[in-house]
């Protein structure tokens, strides 16, 4: 096992929740383009469905009626979120404040809804919501994520200690690989299939 030479925050650079999604895909495909300096095609690149959708029609009557359901106050588009104490940065479709005082990040996804793709669209929000408790000085109790492909189906997802705590782990294990521990190969060996770093990886 390496030492652990560099602490994250040495490095200068943020993590983004994309990259944090990418790790749990397979924490050693992390290591094999964070620590051996092997970029992988593009083209090639997991197809982590955590990008943000330019192509968004929120000049549809539903959305402009999220404010109302998930009862909001007002709203702050497009917000760029960094996080010192964790290392992360991002950017958030929207920051509500809701009637209640408290501050949410929402999510639009041009996806239908599907029970496999939800965890990770949560572990994204989750992401965004410990930010946002950095930046505003608040408590995240939850986060929201609209499905446009699926009638603008919303989601209200509870932002609680586990899942807090969860995310912290991860981005513990993330700053682990990247000062150069070597970690173990993603389980789902149908995940190695398309990888492009399949060649050089002992499993
Ligand atoms: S070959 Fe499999 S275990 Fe190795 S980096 Fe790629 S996905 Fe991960």
């Amino acid at each position: 096992m390496q030492l652990y030479q560099n602490l994250f925050s040495e490095f200068e650079e943020y993590v983004t929740p994309t990259d944090i999604i990418e790790f749990i895909y397979c924490p050693r495909f992390t290591y094999f383009m964070r620590n051996l300096g092997i970029r992988q095609y593009e083209e090639k690149r997991f197809k982590v469905q955590v990008g943000r959708e330019k192509h968004l029609d929120k000049k549809q009557q539903n959305i402009k009626q999220i404010r109302k359901r998930i009862k909001g106050v007002s709203k702050e588009q497009e917000k760029y979120l960094v996080s010192k104490k964790y290392g992360l940065k991002g950017i958030v479709d929207e920051v509500y404040l809701l009637e209640d005082g408290t501050y949410a990040p929402l999510d639009y996804k041009f996806a239908e809804y599907k029970d496999k793709e939800f965890d990770t669209y949560k572990t994204q929000m989750a992401m965004y919501s410990l930010m946002l408790e950095e930046v505003y000085k608040t408590n995240v109790s939850k986060f929201f994520l609209v499905y446009l492909r699926s009638k603008n189906l919303l989601k209200e997802i509870e932002f609680d200690d586990k899942l807090r705590k969860k995310c912290v782990k991860y981005l513990s294990d993330y700053k682990k690989v990247i000062a150069g521990f070597y970690p173990k190969a993603t389980a789902s060996k149908a995940r190695c299939i398309d990888c492009c770093y399949r060649n050089i990886c002992e499993k």
